[in-house]
């Protein structure tokens, strides 16, 4: 008997010890083409948001405004980043200008809250420090996305809410205006849409309310290899409580590592939160080394079976870039060098 089990583990041992090359193989493969890819001058991505955003309820002049504007936020931010910007300037500068226009759900055109109110949130992260910075729930920031910034480089913090958030904001020297400054007819008739309809719970607007999300987002790869993201929003329609969303949690709507990737998130808050939608995809690529295309898909699929709608704009340390959403619809668009791409819905 003892004759016969001796050459059994010998084979076990070498069956072993031949898949464990394999392995090993097929780790330093993975590893080697993973380095030498080259990595793009710079790179920059973008998102308006996502949502039940069909080409059937647009009309051409209003599809034509969504493209012009995610076109010359690209143009803005590709001429700083040609022009040696670190990715963390040109994404606060993208992002400032997408408030400022009363197209997108942040800034100027934010939704409003139950109470006919803007509540604003932001975060921004920086991949080379990892430090990040956050405001949630602000009433009187004129771009909030400043504001987070200067919570990551002048506070101690990466997360301030409400009015202490806007008195922070203040003290630093940030541009302050009356809530009045925010009120777009537009935003204002959803709420009343909402309202009308009934909402008990005080839950925010669903899809079938025809709800759009609206929130932006940018991403940028800078010469220096440098990786930032950032994020801004004025929630979602009709929400109560003080209620924040995922758009100033790092890790949930925002995340950035040099190592990995930027994400930047939109959709249906709650859900990015509780599946730490940015982080995730981040992690997927560290610890599995997948790239950043399959680990992103990944995250918005499983999103979906959850319930939760929405997509994330991302790119990784090359400057490839992934764009995927789970809705009709998403603003998005992306410019590197010799490549430029603006969409909005599916194809
Ligand atoms: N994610 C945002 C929030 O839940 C909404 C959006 O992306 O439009 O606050």
């Amino acid at each position: 008997m003892k004759k016969h089990t001796l050459p059994s583990i010998g084979l076990i041992l070498a069956i072993v010890g031949l898949l464990l090359s394999i392995t090993a193989c097929n780790d330093i493969e993975t590893t080697v083409s993973f380095n030498e890819e080259e990595k793009a001058a710079y790179a920059l991505v973008i998102h308006g948001g996502a949502g039940t955003i069909l080409k059937a309820n647009m009309t051409p002049e209003q599809e034509a405004a969504y493209l012009k504007t995610l076109n010359e936020a690209l143009d803005i931010g590709e001429e700083m980043l040609k022009n040696g910007s670190s990715s963390l300037d040109a994404i606060e500068k993208v992002i400032l200008f997408m408030e400022n226009s009363p197209l997108f759900n942040a800034g100027k055109g934010a939704v409003f809250n139950h109470a006919g109110k803007n509540e604003l949130d932001a975060s921004i992260m920086d991949g080379k420090t990892q430090n990040a910075g956050a405001v949630g729930g602000v009433q009187t920031v004129k771009n909030p996305i400043l504001a987070a910034r200067a919570v990551m480089e002048k506070s101690d913090h990466v997360l301030l809410t409400g009015a202490g958030a806007d008195e922070f904001a203040k003290e630093q020297g940030l541009a302050v205006v009356t809530p009045d400054y925010f009120y777009t007819q537009r935003r204002w008739d959803a709420l009343q849409k909402v309202l009308k309809k009934g909402n008990p719970t005080g839950q925010a607007a669903s899809e079938e309310d025809d709800y759009k999300f609206g929130t932006v987002g940018a991403v940028a790869l800078d010469a220096d290899g440098n990786i930032a993201a950032g994020t801004s929003t004025g929630g979602m329609t009709n929400k109560r409580y003080n209620r924040v969303g995922d758009s100033p949690i790092i890790g949930a709507g925002t995340y950035a590592n040099n190592n990995t990737c930027g994400i930047s998130a939109t959709g249906h808050g709650e859900f990015f939160i509780r599946y730490a939608v940015a982080y995730d995809i981040s992690a997927m690529i560290e610890y599995k080394e997948i790239s950043l295309k399959q680990a992103a898909k990944t995250v918005i699929n499983k999103l979906k079976e959850k319930g939760g709608t929405g997509g994330v704009i991302g790119l990784d340390k090359y400057g490839n870039v992934a764009m995927p959403f789970n809705t009709a619809g998403m603003y998005r668009g992306y410019t590197k060098p010799g490549e430029r791409k603006v969409a909005i819905y599916q194809q």
